[in-house]
C-alpha cells in the first residue's frame, strides 16, 4: 500500500513519505502526517525474538512506503551500528520497579541519537529517488541536544549542509562545548541571543520565505529541517517503543498483550508522539504520562484545554525541555478534531497571534490516552537522588523530570501496571545538576572536574563522547540577534544577501 502525507494545515497533500521527508515543513507551516496511521503486521511474539535493527524495519516500512526493502534496510543499518555503545541500540534497566528505556548511547548520549543517526540517510535516499541535484542545507533550531546529534548524523555526509541556532546562555556547558567543537566543513553553529523558542520561530520563519528560497535556489541549494518537526525524526523513534515491549515479553517481564504505561520527559512533544503512534499501531500501551518540568504549558494544556505561550520563559536543570511551544502538539491536535486541516490551521493561526488557543471538549475526550504532570527543580534533584540511593540506579535531570512525574501519577490515580520511562539522556551530558543532586550544592567548579567525581561517586565509566570534548578545539564562534539569521546561513553558504 501506497502511504501518501499532508500537511495537518491542509496547504499540501499527496507528497510521499520521501517527498515529507525532503521538505520537513509543509509549505504551510503545517507537520506532514500520515493518511492513515498503520497497524503492524507482525504479531508481537515474532517481534519479541527480533533485533533492534529488524524492528526499527517491521515499524518503518509501514510509514515510508516509498522506499524499497534494500534501501530502508540499507539506512537501518549505517545509522544503527556501532556509534551505539550497546548491541542492543536502545537498553531496558529495571529500578525501583519501573523500566528505564535507556536512549541515550548512540555518539552524542542524547535519545535524539535515535532518529538523527538515521535521518541523514532517509534524506539522501529521498533526494536519490526524487531527483534532487541542489545541495540540501540542514536548519536545526536545538535546546541542546538536537543540535550536535544533527551535526553528528549530517557532518561530511556529501550532498548536504547544515546550519545550527542554540540559545546562548540556555544549554549546558557538555552541550555547548559538543555543538561548538563539531567538525566537518558542511557544518556551522550559531549561537542566538535569545531563548529556544525564539531560535525555532526564526527558523520556521526562514522556511516560510520564499524570496530566501529562491535566492537559494539560484545558488544551488534547498533548505530542509532535521528538527522533530520532521516526519522522518518522528517515524525512527516509533521503533524503539515497539521494540520496548518486545524486550519486556521476550525477557517475561509481561504478558502478551499486557498492558504498559509510558512516561516521557516533554519538551517538543515528539518523543511522547511516537509512544502515541505505537500505541495506535497497535501495542498495548496504557497511559502516556506527559512530563514537564517548570514550563509546564503542556500540563496546563492537559488539565485546562488551553494551550497558552504567555508566560515567563523559565531555565531549568532540564534545557532540552526548556520549550513554550510544542510543535508537535500540532500533530495530534489534528488528530484530535478528525484531521480537520481548517480547524488546525485556525489554532495554530491563534497560537502564532495571541499566544493562545483552546480545544473542544470532543477534543479533549480524544485526548485522553495522555496524562500531564509537571516536577520542580526540587522535586526532580530528590527523585535522582533517591533513585541513586535506593537502587544505585543514575538518571539525568530530564529523565528525573519523568521519574518524579511518574510518582505522582501512581500516587494520584493508584494505576498500577507497568512502566515504562523514556530515559532520554546519560547523566554525564548534566554532570553540575546531576551531582549537586545525589552530593548536595556547592560542587566543584569546573565542568570536567565534576564528570570526573560524578564517575567517581556512581562507578559509571565517563562516557566516550564527554571524554572527546575535554581537549577538542573550539572551532565554531558565530553568535547573532534572531533577526538575522537568514543571514548567518547566506554567509556560511557563500552566497550573501544583497
Ligand atoms: C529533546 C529532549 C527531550 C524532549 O523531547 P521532545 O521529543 O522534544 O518532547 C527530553 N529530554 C532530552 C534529554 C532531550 O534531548
Amino acid at each position: 500500500m501506497n502511504r501518501t502525507y499532508q500537511s495537518t494545515r491542509g496547504g499540501e497533500k499527496g507528497l510521499t513519505a520521501s517527498q515529507a521527508i525532503l521538505k520537513g515543513l509543509a509549505c504551510d507551516g503545517g507537520l506532514f502526517m500520515p493518511d492513515s496511521i498503520p497497524q503492524l503486521d507482525v504479531p508481537m511474539k515474532t517481534l519479541a525474538g527480533m533485533s533492534y535493527q529488524e524492528i526499527a524495519y517491521e515499524t518503518m516500512k509501514l510509514f515510508l512506503t516509498d522506499f524499497t526493502e534494500e534501501e530502508l534496510k540499507g539506512c537501518i543499518a549505517k545509522a544503527y551500528d556501532s556509534k551505539f555503545d550497546t548491541e542492543e541500540i536502545a537498553e531496558l534497566a529495571k529500578a525501583d520497579g519501573d523500566y528505564y528505556l535507556e536512549l541515550y548511547h548512540g555518539s552524542t548520549i542524547a535519545f535524539k541519537d535515535m532518529a538523527l543517526s538515521i535521518l541523514p540517510h532517509l534524506m539522501t535516499v529521498s533526494a536519490k529517488k526524487n531527483g534532487v541535484s541542489n545541495e540540501i542545507v540542514i536548519l536545526a533550531a536545538t535546546s541542546g541536544d538536537t543540535g550536535k546529534a544533527a551535526m553528528a548524523g549530517f557532518a561530511g555526509v556529501p550532498g548536504t549542509r547544515i546550519v545550527v541556532f542554540y540559545p546562548k546562555g540556555g544549554v549546558s556547558r557538555v552541550q555547548e562545548l559538543q555543538m561548538v567543537t563539531q567538525k566537518g566543513d558542511n557544518t556551522a553553529v550559531v549561537a542566538i541571543h535569545g531563548n529556544f523558542d525564539d531560535a525555532q520561530t526564526g527558523v520556521k520563519h526562514i522556511f516560510g520565505d520564499s524570496s530566501f528560497a529562491d535566492h537559494l535556489e539560484k545558488n544551488g541549494f534547498q533548505l530542509s529541517s532535521a528538527n522533530s518537526i520532521n516526519i522522518g525524526r518522528l517515524v525512527p523513534q516509533v521503533a524503539y517503543y515497539v521494540y520496548a515491549y518486545a524486550k519486556l515479553l521476550e525477557n517475561g517481564e509481561i504478558e502478551d498483550g499486557e498492558t504498559v504505561n509510558v512516561t516521557v520527559p516533554t519538551g517538543n512533544f515528539g518523543n511522547i508522539l511516537a509512544a502515541y503512534f505505537a500505541k495506535k499501531m497497535g501495542v498495548p500501551l496504557g497511559r502516556l504520562i506527559c512530563a514537564s518540568n517548570e514550563n509546564k504549558v503542556l500540563y496546563d494544556f492537559f488539565s485546562t484545554g488551553v494551550y497558552d505561550r504567555n508566560r515567563p520563559f523559565i531555565l531549568t536543570s532540564s534545557p532540552s525541555m526548556d520549550i513554550l511551544i510544542s510543535s508537535n502538539l500540532e500533530r495530534l491536535i489534528y488528530l484530535s478534531c478528525g484531521c480537520d486541516t481548517e480547524k488546525t490551521a485556525a489554532l495554530m493561526a491563534n497560537l502564532s497571534g495571541g499566544g493562545k488557543y483552546e480545544v473542544t471538549e470532543e477534543m479533549r475526550s480524544y485526548m485522553a490516552d495522555f496524562w500531564g504532570g509537571f516536577a520542580g527543580e526540587g522535586e526532580t534533584a530528590a527523585v535522582i537522588k533517591s533513585l541513586f540511593e535506593s537502587c544505585g540506579y543514575l538518571i539525568d535531570t530530564h529523565t528525573g523530570v519523568a521519574a518524579a512525574v511518574c510518582r505522582q501519577y501512581k500516587e494520584k490515580t493508584g494505576d498500577s501496571h507497568k512502566m515504562i520511562i523514556a530515559s532520554t539522556a546519560s547523566p554525564f551530558k548534566f554532570s553540575g545538576s546531576v551531582l549537586e543532586a545525589i552530593a548536595g550544592p556547592g560542587q566543584e567548579k569546573d565542568e570536567f572536574a565534576i564528570v570526573d567525581e560524578l564517575s567517581r561517586i556512581s562507578g559509571v565509566a565517563v562516557p566516550a563522547a564527554v571524554e572527546e570534548i575535554r581537549t577538542a578545539p573550539v572551532r565554531h564562534t558565530r553568535e547573532c540577534d534572531p533577526a538575522d539569521m537568514e543571514k548567518q546561513v547566506a554567509e556560511f553558504l557563500g552566497c550573501p544577501l544583497a
